[in-house]
């Protein structure tokens, strides 16, 4: 059975359609990739999944229908978004952000210092000062403080140095070997996704145009449908 569990979804902003026909799923524990070319629909897709934005179809998550739910209930219910572009709280310290975030789990601070060293380094500092890097891990941080059993990462590395990107991955792979957090990622390192990924969902002009393991996702299909 799948944790997540997504079809036939559409949605529109306004007049305008998003959204045509996307499907996907996520196992217990999966790291799956959605990719796609720019304004395919990745982004829209997370915002109706974590219910930021109306849509239409269906959308499970561990049996329960998601329909009519908002924002807040989804987290409860354990989805977690670190949504593109960040924004912690810049006036709060790191320590501040995780705290604020926190629902009682597994994750603690020691647990994401652990994940990320640099968090524990900078705990008591302004999050505002933070290099882009470390508020993306701040960002992946109070995400786990929530104690989802999906998280979900909209470009996940973005405009982050190489360096930080790595560090990101390797957060990600850890996360998957030592936890049973199933992942959802958006991400343009279609390089770095294979390492990672379990799955891939490719999604071209707001429908899913190709569903499968990564190790069946060719160069070709890539190609065509990321243009990689
Ligand atoms: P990117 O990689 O550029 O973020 P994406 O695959 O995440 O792309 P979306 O951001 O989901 O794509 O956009 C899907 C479509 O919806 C695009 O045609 C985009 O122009 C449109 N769209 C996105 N956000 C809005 C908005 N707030 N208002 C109107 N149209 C929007």
């Amino acid at each position: 059975m799948s944790l997540l569990h997504v079809s036939a979804l559409t949605a529109r902003y306004g007049a305008a359609p998003a959204l045509f026909d996307v499907s996907l799923d996520i196992g217990a524990g999966e790291v799956v990739a959605l990719m796609g070319r720019n304004g395919m629909g990745k982004t829209t897709t997370v915002k109706a999944i974590c219910g930021m934005l109306p849509w239409e179809g269906t959308i499970r998550f561990d049996d329960a229908d998601l329909a009519g739910w908002p924002s807040h209930r989804i987290a409860r219910a354990g989805i977690g978004l670190v949504p593109e572009g960040r924004r912690p709280f810049r006036d709060l310290t790191v320590r501040e952000n995780l705290i604020a975030a926190a629902r009682t789990g597994d994750w603690t601070l020691e647990r994401v210092a652990d994940l990320f060293p640099r968090l524990g380094e900078r705990s008591g500092q302004r999050a505002g000062s933070l290099s882009g890097g470390e508020q993306q891990m701040l960002a992946i941080g109070r995400a786990l403080m929530t104690n989802p059993r999906l998280l979900i990462l909209d470009e996940a590395t973005e405009g982050l140095a190489p360096l930080v990107r790595q560090e990101i991955w390797a957060a990600i792979a850890r996360l998957k070997r030592d936890t049973g957090l199933a992942i959802l990622v958006i991400d343009k390192s279609v390089r770095e996704l294979a390492q990672v990924a379990d799955r891939a969902v490719i999604l071209e002009r707001g429908k899913t145009a190709w569903q499968g393991g990564m190790a069946d996702l060719t160069p070709d299909i890539s190609e065509r449908l990321v243009g990689v």
